[in-house]
């Protein structure tokens, strides 16, 4: 049995599992019980991720994301689903140790792809594992909004498609607001940019959210690109590993004089509050954030989880890794707190 003693660090919490589910061959479900005393800092919004610490003899640990599949207005625990990678140390290690009654650490939720508005009209697809947060949105969608909702689901075959009964009660049960179109790979091969586009061309007025492999993501976009839908009405969550350890919170260095004396100025407003910081160029965002105690959104530190996303209303930032960014995310203003770096004297920002 997996217990933990102490958290390796004070964002974390550990937690137990309640019960593990097997979805399908080659992926599982960890439920989590949360504690009352924990309850308000595990409140998630559909399409929010865990960070789990897994631990391992090699390293020590690794940290992964694993998305909630859970609604937090249907489910009352949070359960994360985990498919095997080919080769992945981690989720094969999930899907192979835990039991239920193990404890596991974990960060607080986070993460940006959440519904910008419940009552809105959705186009959903997802691959693969994909699903996870795209089932968040969608059954909190159904629960709380008033729209319409398509699913479009690609999988390899139907023993891989995770959540098949649940979507098919689903579909039962909201006739008139859920469609759900399955792609199998085994029957119609990978899904095309032409065959997408034929799928969500009724539905262009929807806003349309997005995970799965980087080349099926890649895919939606080029159809819903076609198809004449604003990018800033597509939304996305990439799948990556983190490398480094966002469970251990390390102290920005030091400035120097110099450097006190050269750094920029930044408003920050999160959560309607207004902070004006001094920003040291060698700095990010999140790390003034955080000196200052402020609690900023973030979870990996490396630009890999989106958690820190924000938008620069006036002034310029350099940003160390923005590859989880699209183009049209950095054009609209987007950048990643973790990341970013001062370019000029003043600056205004957003969460
Ligand atoms: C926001 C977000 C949400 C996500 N949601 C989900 C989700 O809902 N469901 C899902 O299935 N996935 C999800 N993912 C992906 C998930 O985080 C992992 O990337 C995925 O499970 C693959 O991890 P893995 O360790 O199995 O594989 P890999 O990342 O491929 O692992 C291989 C790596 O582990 C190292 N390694 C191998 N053996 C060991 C060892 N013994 N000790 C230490 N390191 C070792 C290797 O060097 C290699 O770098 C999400 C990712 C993000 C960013």
């Amino acid at each position: 049995m997996t217990t933990v003693e102490v958290p390796h660090g004070s964002r974390s919490a550990v937690l137990r599992v309640a019960a593990v589910i097997n979805e399908t061959a080659d992926a599982c479900s960890l439920v989590f019980d949360v504690p009352e005393e924990l309850r308000e800092r595990f409140t998630y919004q559909p399409g929010q991720f865990l960070t789990l610490r897994i631990p391992s003899e090699l390293t020590g640990s690794v940290a992964r994301c694993y998305s909630l599949a859970s609604s937090p207005h249907t489910d009352d625990r949070p359960k994360v689903t985990v498919k095997r990678t080919a080769d992945g140390y981690a989720s094969n290690w999930v899907c192979d140790n835990v039991k239920a009654g193990d404890e596991l650490e974990v960060l607080p939720p986070s993460g940006v792809f959440t519904p910008k508005d419940i009552d809105e009209d959705l186009l959903l697809f997802a691959a693969g594992s994909g699903i996870t947060p795209v089932m968040s949105i969608l059954k909190s969608a159904l629960a709380r909004g008033s729209g319409r909702v398509v699913l479009v689901y690609a999988n390899r075959d139907v023993e891989s498609v995770i959540f098949a009964n649940e979507l098919r009660e689903l579909g039962d049960k909201h006739p008139q607001r859920l469609i759900v179109v399955h792609w199998l790979e085994t029957l119609q091969g990978l899904p095309s940019v032409a065959g997408l586009a034929a799928l969500a061309a009724p539905y262009t007025g929807h806003r349309a959210y997005m995970c799965g492999p980087k080349a099926f993501m890649d895919r939606v976009h080029d159809a819903l690109a076609q198809l004449g839908v604003p990018r800033n009405r597509t939304h996305a969550e990439v799948f990556n590993s983190l490398a480094g350890d966002p469970f251990s919170v390390t102290a920005p260095a030091e400035v120097s004089e110099a450097e006190a004396a050269d750094a920029a100025t930044v408003e920050v407003e999160l959560d309607g509050e207004v902070h004006n910081l001094s920003w040291p160029r060698s700095q990010t965002l999140v790390d003034i954030m955080l000196a200052k105690g402020i609690d900023v959104p973030y979870s990996c530190q490396e630009g890999e989880c989106g958690s820190c996303a924000c938008t620069v209303l006036e002034g310029k930032v350099d940003m160390d890794s923005s590859d989880i960014l699209d183009p049209e995310d950095i054009e609209a203003g987007y950048i990643l707190g973790c990341q970013a770096h001062p370019v000029t004297d003043h600056l205004k920002i957003q969460f």
